[in-house]
């Protein structure tokens, strides 16, 4: 089996160790093997982009339109193929992973166009006779750091406004899923790019991640992943001055008022709690009843949830893939334990499962009678696990809703213009949702979180312009 290499300064760079990417619907399935970089790779890759850079942020903007535009388009074309590379690294089923595909080719394709669109100001001097220009400009070279949940997703909203503004990028994907990003790189690689502004080093979080956070060559660096790691980014960034942005966890909230399309309410539920077998930041994990149409909402949840197909991503009918590895399904058993330790109803699910191929299955879990202190309602599980807690109205609901540490994404389902008017206004959440999962979001809008769930500005749309540019100001006298 050949090992897919590293990116260095424009050639592709061999490794003396490499890791195995399995299938986590067949274990048996070895989907390729990854070069493994060290620290010299990693200092290979970050001294290119500095010299990258030294051109590259003078780029034209009609070049870099014509770069991120071709990249996208070869992504939408390859579309089918990606995406089943995506559902077989990492257990997505096929509709979502071609999905997810797609995502990543529209995102270069809005960020072609946001390269043409960089705006500055001018405006008059309150000295007579001088003149004030405000300009945005690249920052330099941008560290990329994801998570395995959104292989290619994450990387392309993360890459594509690097090089739009005229930043280099060195960008490590998650050891765990590197096949999309490696894709993603190999027709990067293709695209017309001058060597060194984009390099990719496929290595671990400790040696090559930690690498890139202390080195004081990376100027900016994006960050998606566990909050653990995002601690560690702040740290190592803020102690070199380096900019940094990052995107944590979630503990997403879902309330369902008395007035709301029970039906509608159960979908949105079955969306944002399981479906992609719930490894979404944004994925309703507590589900928020008022009494009222508590029964009737967990009774038909429930028969829904037993009914969800779970296997193999790739094959026909599947609704819910594997959990990614052993040690996520390991954490949310235990994560199952500690519910009915703790004294929560497990209504179904919560147990392995079988299925004709080795693979990391499980079936998705629901509780009832939880209570916001539990810890399965404080703590990011990452799995097909969710909690329904019992309300009495919209303000006890938007209460619990924002008693949690997390504030990436909450929904609510109501007929009320009122009572979503109200839950817009005061729910800590970067993203509201009305009569929609708390997961699913558009890519030319911002996407981000408050409180621990996000640090820094916000990634997507046109305000990614504000971590990958940096504001200077002229002073023009007569
Ligand atoms: P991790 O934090 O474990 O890993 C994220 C990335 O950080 C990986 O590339 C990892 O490398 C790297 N990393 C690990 N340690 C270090 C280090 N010391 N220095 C630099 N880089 C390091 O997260 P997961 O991949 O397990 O992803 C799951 C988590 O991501 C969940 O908690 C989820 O909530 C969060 N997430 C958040 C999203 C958001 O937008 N808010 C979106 C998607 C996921 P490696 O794995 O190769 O060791």
């Amino acid at each position: 089996m050949s090992i897919f290499q590293n990116y260095i300064d424009g050639r592709w760079a061999s490794s003396d160790a490499a890791t195995k990417n399995i299938n986590p619907s067949n274990t048996d399935d070895i989907v390729g093997e990854y070069a493994h970089a060290d620290k010299n790779q990693a200092d290979a890759a970050i001294a290119a982009a500095v010299e990258a850079s030294k051109s590259w942020r003078y780029s034209g903007i009609q070049q870099r339109f014509d770069i991120l535009d071709t990249i996208g388009s070869e992504i939408l074309a390859r579309k089918d193929e990606l995406g089943r590379l995506l559902a077989r690294e990492e257990g997505k089923i096929l509709p979502e992973a071609t999905g997810e595909v797609v995502r990543a080719g529209q995102i270069f394709k809005f960020f072609a166009g946001e390269a043409l669109r960089v705006q500055g100001e001018h405006l008059k001097s309150v000295r007579p006779g001088v003149e004030v220009e405000v300009t945005r400009g690249a920052v330099g070279v941008i560290g990329i750091i994801t998570p395995w949940n959104f292989p290619i997703a994450i990387p392309a909203w993360k890459i594509a406004p690097a090089l739009a503004y005229g930043n280099t990028v060195v960008f490590k994907p998650a050891e765990l899923v590197p096949g999309s990003a490696w894709a993603l790189s190999d027709i990067i690689a293709r695209s017309g790019l001058p060597n060194g502004v984009f390099n990719l080093v496929m290595g671990s979080g400790r040696e090559v991640g930690q690498a890139m956070l202390d080195d004081r060559r990376i100027d900016a660096v994006s960050f998606t992943g566990s909050v653990n790691t995002g601690g560690v980014v702040a740290a190592s960034c803020s102690r070199r001055g380096a900019k940094y942005q990052l995107e944590m966890g979630g503990k997403n909230p879902l309330i369902v008022l008395a007035d709301a399309d029970i039906d509608n309410a159960v979908a949105c539920a079955l969306n944002g709690a399981y479906f992609s077998t719930g490894q979404r930041c944004t994925a309703s994990s507590r589900l928020i009843v008022v009494a009222p149409v508590y029964d009737q909402f967990i009774e038909a949840l429930k028969s829904k949830v037993e009914n969800l197909i779970v296997g193999d991503a790739l094959a026909d009918g599947t609704q819910i893939g594997p959990v990614v590895d052993q040690r996520q399904l390991d954490q949310n058993i235990r994560y199952v334990d500690i519910g009915k330790e703790e004294g929560a109803e497990l209504l179904c699910g919560g147990e392995l499962l079988e299925r004709e191929t080795p693979g990391f299955y499980m079936t998705p879990a629901l509780f009832t009678e939880t209570s916001n202190k539990m810890q399965i309602n404080r703590e990011e599980i990452f799995g097909p696990v969710a909690s329904v807690i019992k309300a009495s109205d919209i303000d006890e609901s938007i209460s619990l809703a924002n008693d949690t540490e997390f504030g990436l994404s909450a929904g609510i389902c109501t007929t009320s213009l009122s009572a979503a008017t109200k839950f817009k206004q005061e729910c800590r959440a970067g993203m509201v949702m009305v009569n929609l999962p708390t997961a699913g979001v558009d890519y030319h809008v911002p996407f981000g979180g408050m409180k621990g769930s996000s640090y820094g500005s916000r990634e997507q749309g046109r305000y990614a312009a504000e971590f990958y540019t940096t504001v200077k100001t002229a002073y023009v006298g007569a």
